[in-house]
């Protein structure tokens, strides 16, 4: 089916000789319905992956199976670093190292900072997460984490009245800053400093 949107569009069809005026009513209904559905899915999801991602134990017992393999970071099309922390030799602890923590507490769980790798990726792209699935795809011991980064996604991006992938020249959130985010800053600024002087 072609849709002309533009004038340029109604040109094109002139040129190659093609109706413009199809009915799109009854395929209007039908996207409707199935974006109904989809939204439906999506928050019936939501409900469930909420209690795996939400506080720290939670997402603890989400992540217990993770092998720290990395493949949901290094299929991800959003994870940006040239060089992930991660996967870094400065994020590779010696032996003397992995012994003296293990002495500390008592005993380790490895691989070690499984879940400071899911929860720094989160902090770093979630804004810009776009739910395509590659990272449960990728992931050997079929965690959801797509479903989960996709949640996480949802709570940050309408933080910041964002939604990545939508509008082409949205810029991210954290690379803009709006005049009034200065004047509520400005404004607890100033909140703290009466409080203080209250205080003295
Ligand atoms: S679902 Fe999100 S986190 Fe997973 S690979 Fe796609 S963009 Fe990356
Ligand atoms: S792909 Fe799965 S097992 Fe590998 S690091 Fe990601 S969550 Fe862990």
């Amino acid at each position: 089916m072609l849709i002309s949107n533009s004038e340029k569009g109604d040109k094109v069809f002139e040129n190659l000789e093609l109706k413009k005026e199809i009915e799109l009513t009854e395929w209007g209904k039908k996207i409707e319905n199935i974006k109904k559905k989809k939204l439906k899915n999506k928050d019936e999801t939501f409900k469930i992956i909420k209690t795996m991602a939400e506080g720290f134990d939670n997402l603890q017992e989400t992540f217990s199976h993770c092998i720290g393999c990395h493949n949901c970071g290094t299929v991800c099309p959003i994870c940006y670093c040239r060089q992930c922390y991660f996967d870094s030799s400065v994020s590779k602890p010696n032996a003397d190292f992995i012994m003296m923590r293990a002495k500390e507490r008592g005993g380790l769980s490895l691989p070690l900072d499984r879940l400071m790798f899911h929860i720094g990726r989160m902090s770093h792209m979630s804004l810009s997460c776009v739910s395509c699935g590659l990272c449960t795809d990728a992931c050997p011991v079929n965690i959801p984490v797509a479903k989960i980064f996709s949640y996480v996604a949802s709570q940050t991006q309408a933080t910041f009245d964002y939604k990545s992938g939508e509008n082409a020249g949205d810029p991210l959130p954290m690379k803009d800053y709006r005049l009034d985010e200065i004047g509520e800053l400005g404004k607890l600024v100033k909140k703290a400093e009466i409080s203080e002087s209250h205080n003295e």
